[in-house]
């Protein structure tokens, strides 16, 4: 599947690739981009942000997020992440999943059955729900 098979998934497709292209990655070259949609339709791109003490470093999803709520987002609705190394075409390889944190970050705003989109310079790879990517998970409905 391309992502020009799925305008929605295509045009998330987009926003992740351009926001990848202004990642700050000088530590580790391994360049991400995440978009988002929201509840209104309206889509929000963040990228990796490294830092010199490495554990401050910022996930392209948290970026992303950060922009959602910035404008006034309160639903994620659809998720798409890619990411390669910088030395990389980009196609193949690892599946450029988000990590552990994000996963749970994602659910705060998010169903399980959200889906995530994993993708690479080629297009889509991958759909899971964010049930798959965390089980069981705790949300706000905890609360
Ligand atoms: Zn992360």
């Amino acid at each position: 599947v391309t992502p020009a098979a799925d305008s929605a998934v295509e045009a998330l497709f987009a926003a992740a690739l351009a926001a990848r292209q202004k990642a700050y990655a000088p530590y580790s070259n391994f360049l991400v981009g995440a978009a988002f949609r929201d509840e209104q339709g309206r889509i929000h791109a963040g990228c990796n942000v490294e830092n010199a003490a490495f554990p401050q470093g910022a996930c392209a999803e948290t970026g992303a997020m950060t922009a959602m709520v910035l404008a006034g987002g309160t639903r994620i609705t659809e998720a798409l992440v890619l990411g390669w190394p910088r030395s990389a075409d980009g196609a193949g390889g690892p599946l450029c999943t988000p990590c552990g944190g994000c996963r749970q970050r994602l659910r705060e705003f998010a169903s399980p059955d959200l889906r995530v989109h994993i993708a690479d310079r080629a297009g889509l790879r991958a759909t899971f729900s964010l049930a798959q990517l965390l089980p069981e998970s705790f949300g706000p409905e905890h609360l």
